[in-house]
């Protein structure tokens, strides 16, 4: 078999260019141009590059951004004002602080900071919360933009046997819960699940969030199944330099797998695509309407 590929990059240039249209109509009926602050604390080259990819989406969706550099010795508490600042602007209506924090920063304690309102990134305990009891606010950008590839392939979720291995709070945990909103058969693994591969070799969906360079192999795989690899890792390339790579060996599982997301070109600008979403949601929040009307992809 050979998988169909889940076109990760195309499927988000539409979800942007209808997000890119609700927010010109925003901004032409209710005056409210939906504004993402993007914090970035240090030199990480990897954040500087997430960063400078976000603010560049955001313009292109119509959207106000701002952009906020602090350097790697910047004691927590002043991290914490500028937070603190940004949640009482009325012009900004998401606050993006780019993980990971300098050591002396505790990241929880900016996380609790930010206003749950503007929290498009999803990480706020209150808005876990809300994810967690089925009740309605910001779902965090990765995992919703798990599940909107997962639903290209699958028009229902409903009954589907799904693996997540990885249970962080950022992807693993939160993707489950949506799952089991769409009615999925959900089993979240990580380090201490016993045979990984006889449990994804289940999967009707695998979800790979791992952080382990193509980890998950074909003979891991049920024939047919779709496969969503989240993870993003570099490594050494043949030529000396370096190259981005999935959780998923995905020359391997692309002979088995029925669908499989690309990386890079899979959940990366989805993700993106995701959190301009979330933006924008926010923002009519913010200015007390109805959330937008966004075509699916
Ligand atoms: P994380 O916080 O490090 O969590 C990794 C999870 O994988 C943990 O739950 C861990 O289990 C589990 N794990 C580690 N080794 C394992 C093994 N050998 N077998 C089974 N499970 C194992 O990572 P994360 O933040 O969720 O990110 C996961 C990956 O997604 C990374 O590659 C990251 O770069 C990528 N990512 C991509 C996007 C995107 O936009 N595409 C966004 C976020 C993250 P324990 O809990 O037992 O330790």
């Amino acid at each position: 078999m050979t998988a169909t590929i889940i076109d990760g990059k195309a499927i988000a240039a539409r979800l942007s260019q209808s997000i890119a249209d609700a927010a010109k109509r925003l901004t032409a009926e209710h005056g409210v141009e939906p504004g993402l602050a993007v914090v970035l604390v240090g030199d990480n080259p990897a954040s500087e590059i997430y960063v400078r990819s976000k603010t560049a989406k955001t313009a292109a969706v119509n959207m106000r951004s701002s952009f906020y550099k602090l350097p790697a010795t910047a004691p927590e508490a002043e991290l914490l004002e500028l937070v603190e600042r940004l949640n009482q602007d009325p012009t900004v209506h998401g606050i993006l602080v780019q993980l990971p924090l300098p050591p002396q920063i505790d990241s929880r304690k900016v996380i609790e900071a930010i206003a749950p309102a503007k929290d498009v990134d999803g990480f706020h305990p209150l808005t876990a919360g809300l994810l967690s009891t089925g009740l309605p606010g910001i779902v965090p950008c990765t995992p919703l933009a798990c599940i909107m590839l997962a639903k290209h392939v699958h028009k229902s979720l409903a009954g589907l046997e799904a693996i997540v291995i990885g249970r962080s709070n950022i992807v693993g945990k939160p993707l489950a819960q949506l799952l089991l909103i769409e009615n999925a058969t959900v089993t979240i693994a990580h380090s201490k699940t016993r045979d990984l591969p006889e449990v994804c070799r289940r999967g009707d969906i695998v979800f790979a969030a791992v952080g382990r360079p193509e980890m998950v192999t074909g003979d891991w795989i049920k024939p047919g199944a779709t496969v969503i690899d989240v993870g993003i890792n570099r490594v050494p390339a043949e030529d000396g330099k370096s190259k981005i790579v999935g959780d998923v060996d995905y020359a391997g599982v692309a002979e088995v797998a029925g669908a499989v997301t690309p990386v890079p070109g899979g959940v990366g600008p989805m993700t993106i695509a995701c959190l301009m979403l979330n933006t924008l949601t926010a923002a009519c929040a913010q200015a007390g309407l109805a959330p937008p009307e966004i075509r699916t992809p």
